[in-house]
């Protein structure tokens, strides 16, 4: 057990790594971010950052030497630095977990190899393949990179109807590199599972948030989802069934399609705190972070239980657009609470920020969230 006093690490810069430190900190922690970027959210809630090349081994055992534990918060982290710090303290959840999630291919494998319902795919290492893939899961489809993929960056969409030029096109723009063809799904909902594991396989599952995205990155969470029992159980049972096949300890995040004709289908499993999971901060007894927290230094989970219905409205650097967002006109909204992530450069689509609305009812919260970011963003 890692008690209060103990040095955490956390591996990335991000704001995820910043609410980490936030939950550690309140708790008597000690956190250290390393991070290959000195200004980055982290660094502004962390008691110190460690600013060098994730490739090199040689500085991550000597930081590694005065830590106690460490964590991720980015999956696009090289997963030979997970195993330089291993070498020297524990790393959870385990490289191992990186490795088979921070790679599509590999994940897909994992999902297919232990009976998870995922969306049908097929690898694709070069557009003759692709050409074969189409023909086998049909249009509309969509082509992705295996690896390094995020907010829907490194993926083009394939129309139903497009013509061997358009498929050779897709090729083209994303590859060479392995890359990844999956069916396009015509889903109702989008929603995603946040819980955590302990080092004794004690598992807990927060209730499912429903998702919706905007040009591929998400724009709002809310939860309860409101779907039928079946489908949230469903939904919930694999989650926890997913993260102990993996082995995680700490906390991770599956996101799911759910179909027209009720099918649930995993969509990605991020192995860390997830942006679905924020209004856990605001609505939960325990936060996602601080469960985080609680699972890496082997401490008892904390109650998932939601104590009221939340929304949550991501606030991307298109918000400053009209100069400063307008904040006293967002917190004016009753419910709802801002949370800045330190970021100075607002660029079009950078998590900037969020803003989470609890209310009676979900969609009082949703209207809220959105109506708060509206008087903020001013469009
Ligand atoms: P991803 O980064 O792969 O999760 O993609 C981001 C978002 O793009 C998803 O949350 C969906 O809204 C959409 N998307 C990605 N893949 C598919 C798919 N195969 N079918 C339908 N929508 C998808």
């Amino acid at each position: 057990m890692i008690l209060p006093g103990a040095t955490l690490g956390v591996l990335g810069g991000g704001q995820l790594g910043a609410m980490f430190a936030m939950a550690a900190k309140r708790m008597g922690y000690r956190v250290e971010a390393i991070s290959d970027v000195a200004d980055c959210p982290a660094a502004h809630q962390c008691h110190r950052v460690h600013v060098g090349a994730y490739d090199d081994a040689e500085w991550l055992a000597q930081i590694a030497r005065g830590l106690d534990v460490v964590t991720f918060e980015f999956e696009n982290i090289p997963v030979a630095a997970t195993r330089a710090l291993e070498r020297v303290v524990p790393v959870r959840p385990a490289p191992e977990v990186l490795f088979t999630t921070q790679n599509r291919t590999r994940e897909k494998a994992f999902l297919v190899a232990n009976g998870f319902d995922c969306v049908p795919h097929r690898v694709v290492g070069s557009g003759l393949e692709l050409r074969a893939a189409v023909a086998a899961l049909g249009l509309p489809s969509v082509l992705k990179t295996a690896a390094f993929g995020y907010d829907g960056k490194g993926q083009q969409f394939i129309q139903q109807g497009a013509d061997t030029g358009a498929i050779d096109a897709a090729w083209e723009t994303l590859g060479p590199q392995e890359l990844l063809l999956e069916a396009w799904v015509d889903f109702e909902v989008e929603i995603s599972v946040v819980a955590a594991r302990g080092w004794n396989g004690e598992t807990a599952v927060f209730e499912p948030s429903r998702n919706v995205h905007r040009h591929h990155i998400l724009d709002m969470a809310s939860t309860p989802a409101e779907l039928p029992a079946a489908i949230l159980a469903t939904a919930r049972t694999t989650t926890a069934a997913i993260l102990e096949a993996l082995g995680v300890v700490g906390v991770a995040c599956v996101e799911f399609f759910v179909t027209r004709d009720g099918r649930v289908l995993v969509n990605e499993i991020a192995p860390r705190p997830h942006n679905s999971g924020h209004l856990t901060i605001d609505a939960c007894e325990t936060s996602q972070f601080e469960q985080q927290v609680r699972a890496i230094c082997g401490l008892p989970l904390g109650s998932v239980r939601q104590i009221l219905p939340a929304a949550m409205a991501n606030l991307l650097g298109d918000c400053w657009h009209n100069g400063t967002p307008d904040w006293p006109a967002a917190l004016a909204v009753p419910g709802v609470s801002l949370l800045l992530y330190g970021k100075n450069d607002p660029r079009a689509g950078r998590k900037m920020g969020h803003l989470t609305a609890c209310a009676k009812t979900v969609s009082e919260a949703i209207e809220n969230a959105s109506r708060a970011r509206k008087n903020a963003c001013r469009f």
